[in-house]
């Protein structure tokens, strides 16, 4: 017997035209170099979306087609985001933050026939322009009318549209979208993703026990565009038919704290690295900003220490921890409190909070180790693996990287976690950092969260530095907050009832910050050959 449904295809352009139906009001936001503001509607930007694919097609954009894009969070991005995909073509985000080699070498790798390029980026451009081979770069002028010699104006680009368009016959299964990951370990990789697994994606990350994005809200995504789908948000909105804002290139906290109040956001995402810059600005002038009451903070990317989420919820902004990579598009897992949990003690309840939460529907999980799969008891520790409709099967033309599947078609993530009877995942590190003191793991987020919980520390990686005893031992790294003192032993009497006396640092060093990579994650591979040597003097 067969199903008596249709088969309907799980593609990007219904979400377009629905948005456009019914949402054509709602505005979008965004901030523009100079520090204006632009705003236009979702039905503009229906519009001028669908006048991108038509010109593209008109440039003679073929399906599967690369089409790179090296621009900040703005309406122009956005168009992108949806007029690629519906012309059938794939939308390559570059991260604008690596180095001009490894952006040259991404779209060289990834066979980018057209670049799209912020007018103010174009210096950025001009340093890896003789390294790459794409037909035609198209510049959008955000800081004037005009573009450079040699580029396509995008408004001209655009202006040829006739506005008689119909969508290509899309398969749900066509590529829509490709992001190379950051590169913390090793060369980029890129993953290449699927009208169907955006859609289902956009679909679960829009429920309410994960975004819960719907169109009373005003999502603000700090997390770049050209980071994983900046976390789905785009698609997300548009399907819900939110409100969004778009911050352009000034990330800085006053900027965004200031845009936060004018437009009256309820959701923002980010990077820790972002909300502790916040955090600071809030504490030094509560009040100095009228933002709405349980204004939602996604935090991912790294860990959000538990003094994070308890700082902000005495302004009344509410952080929500989420788990993802770029090869699960990147939703996996994000923590909510679950109703039975409302009557714990306040302590229990941010211990759960800054897990990183529970699997996604259609997000399969398990974690394994040396013996097998680990039980669910909060203590155990192995490594995360993963599979579901939006997580990635393999990596673009790169055979050698296939030892990142198991044989049986999971996904291993490289995070070590735990995972406790109530499904919450928490991460203890990854893989390449983990410590190993003698034949132990010894969880450095753990010990970072319980630094980062000191008044006078703003900043702690902890990392493994060889021993001839014991294999490796954990050097804690610290940036201390502005005009605070703290010694090494003051550091070590603090963890030292929170952990069992092996766990505990052998040393301590003070830095004025800490290496990152381009997505604001603690570079700790940079962290460990500086201080490969050092002689490690225990606190006792
Ligand atoms: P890359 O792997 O190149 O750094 P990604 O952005 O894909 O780029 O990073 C995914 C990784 O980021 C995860 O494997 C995990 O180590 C880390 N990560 C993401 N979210 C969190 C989180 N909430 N807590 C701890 N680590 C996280």
């Amino acid at each position: 017997m067969q199903s008596t449904m249709m088969n309907y295809p799980l593609t990007l352009p219904h979400i377009l035209d629905r948005a456009a139906r019914l949402y054509s009001h709602v505005e979008v936001v965004s901030r523009m170099p100079d520090k204006s503001l632009h705003r236009y509607t979702y039905g503009e930007f229906y519009r001028r979306s669908r006048a991108l694919s038509e010109a593209l097609l008109k440039a003679g954009l073929n399906r599967g087609d690369r089409v790179g894009t090296l621009m900040w969070n703005h309406y122009t991005h956005l168009e992108t985001y949806f007029g690629v995909p519906c012309a059938g073509g794939v939308l390559h985000t570059l991260n604008l933050r690596l180095s001009p080699a490894d952006i040259a070498y991404i779209i060289n790798h990834a066979g980018d026939r057209f670049l799209i390029v912020d007018d103010v980026l174009l210096p950025l451009l001009e340093k890896f322009k003789d390294q790459i081979n794409v037909e035609r770069i198209i510049a959008v002028p955000l800081t004037r009318r005009s573009v450079p010699d040699g580029y396509d104006n995008y408004e001209d680009f655009l202006a040829q549209a006739t506005g008689k368009f119909t969508y290509p016959a899309l398969d749900e299964n066509d590529p829509l979208g490709m992001c190379y990951t950051s590169g913390t370990t090793g060369r980029p990789k890129g993953v290449v993703y699927s009208h169907r697994a955006l859609v289902l994606h956009t679909l679960a990350a829009g429920l309410a026990d994960m975004l819960g994005l719907t169109q009373r809200d005003t999502v603000l995504p700090v997390v770049p565009m050209f980071h994983v789908n900046a976390w789905g948000i785009p698609f997300v909105a548009a399907m819900a038919g939110a409100k969004m804002v778009l911050p352009g290139p000034h990330l800085d906290p006053a900027s965004l704290l200031e845009l936060f109040e004018h437009e009256q956001v309820t959701c923002s995402a980010g990077v820790p690295t972002i909300w502790f810059g916040i955090l600071q600005a809030l504490d030094k002038n509560p009040g100095g900003w009228k933002l709405i009451p349980g204004m939602r903070m996604i935090v991912g990317g790294s860990a959000a220490p538990e003094a994070m989420i308890r700082a902000f919820d005495k302004h009344n902004l509410r952080v929500v921890h989420a788990w993802g990579m770029t090869e699960t598009t990147p939703l996996g897992v994000v923590s909510h409190l679950k109703a039975n949990m409302d009557h714990l003690p306040e302590d229990e309840q941010y211990a759960y909070r800054a897990k990183q939460g529970v699997q996604a529907p259609f997000v399969d999980i398990r974690a394994m180790n040396e013996q097998g799969e680990i039980p669910w008891d909060g203590k155990s520790m192995g490594e995360l693996q993963v599979r579901g409709p939006w997580v990635a099967a393999s990596y673009f033309n790169n055979a050698e990287a296939q030892e990142s599947w198991t044989e049986d078609g999971w996904f291993r993530t490289g995070d070590v976690v735990t995972i406790d009877p109530e499904g919450y995942v928490k991460i203890t590190d990854r893989t390449k950092d983990l410590i190993k003191s003698g034949g132990e793991w010894i969880s450095s987020l753990d010990l970072e969260n319980a630094l980062m919980s000191h008044p006078a520390v703003a900043e702690a990686a902890v990392i493994a530095v060889p021993h001839p005893r014991w294999q490796e031992r954990p050097l804690a790294v610290i940036v201390r907050k502005p005009n605070a003192e703290v010694s090494r032993e003051e550091l070590q009497s603090y963890l030292a009832p929170k952990f069992v006396n092996w766990w505990l640092p052998d040393d301590y060093v003070f830095v004025e910050q800490i290496p990152r990579t381009s997505t604001g994650k603690f570079l700790k591979s940079v962290l460990r050959d500086q201080f490969r040597d050092h002689v490690l003097s225990r606190v006792e």
